[in-house]
């Protein structure tokens, strides 16, 4: 699609804030109150909103209930997304007792890694399968209406492409990488109805997130700037 990331992510946000709101049982939001909540500007909302379609009515606002509904189908939050996660090390063991890692969008359905010492265990009523076992449980889950559609890359950086083309492998099409390492994602292809293509990945690495904190601290003048 031709959203801009950083779209993206502020579109998150308003989803978060919007279901806030509905918490809170607010029926109609204006641009200025989910700009206030997500911590950016009127304009900025209204102009990300535009990549969605049109919404809301001048004077008045938005209905919350129905943006929130909107935005979760566009952006296919309305539906479940089977997620494996692979590497059940301190990271993989973390992400999987999280109790809001695992709920109507996202839910956990395996758990893989190679250890001898790891493999057999439990966690939240989930058995840890040997990587080996990836494939054929992948295929099981596909035979029912649900398939494997994300997988949790948390293991060492120099296991991630192997691990990561044992998800490509067994047709698993999105990957949350942790690991420290750039995914080749040319020799990571998924076959799909239409045909084969490359895995989609995104990274998350929170101590690139201190080393960017860190150069901020220098001083006022290097705080970070609006992305546009
Ligand atoms: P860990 O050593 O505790 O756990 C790694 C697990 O992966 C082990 O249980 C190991 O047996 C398993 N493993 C190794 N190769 C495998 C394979 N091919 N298939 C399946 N499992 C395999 O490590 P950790 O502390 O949990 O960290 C995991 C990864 O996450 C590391 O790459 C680490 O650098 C990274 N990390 C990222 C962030 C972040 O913000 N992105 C934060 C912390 C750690």
């Amino acid at each position: 699609s031709d959203i801009p990331t950083a779209t993206l992510g502020r579109v998150v946000t308003y989803v978060r804030v919007l279901e806030e709101l509905e918490a809170q049982n607010v029926q109609q939001a204006s641009s200025g109150d989910l700009a206030r909540r997500a911590g950016v500007t009127p304009f900025q909302v209204r102009k990300d909103l535009t990549y969605f379609g049109r919404f809301g009515t001048r004077g008045i606002g938005y209905t919350v209930a129905v943006l929130r509904r909107e935005l979760l189908r566009k952006l296919g939050l309305d539906q479940t997304w089977n997620v494996v996660i692979v590497g059940m090390g301190r990271l993989g063991h973390a992400i999987a007792n999280y109790p809001g890692a695992s709920d109507y969008q996202f839910r956990n359905v395996g758990l893989f890694d190679v250890a001898p010492d790891v493999v057999g265990r439990e966690v939240r009523g989930l058995t840890i399968q040997h990587i080996g076992q990836l494939g054929p449980f992948v295929a099981s889950v596909a035979g029912t209406p649900r398939q494997v559609d994300l997988g949790l890359l948390t293991v060492p950086a120099e296991h991630a492409q192997a691990a990561a083309q044992a998800l490509a492998a067994a047709g698993v099409g999105g990957i949350l990488n942790f690991a420290p390492a750039v995914l080749q994602t040319q020799d990571l292809l998924v076959s799909t109805p239409t045909g084969e293509r490359e895995v989609t990945v995104e990274n998350v690495d929170f101590l690139a997130g201190m080393k960017r904190l860190a150069f901020y601290m220098l001083g006022p003048q290097a705080g970070p700037t609006e992305e546009t």
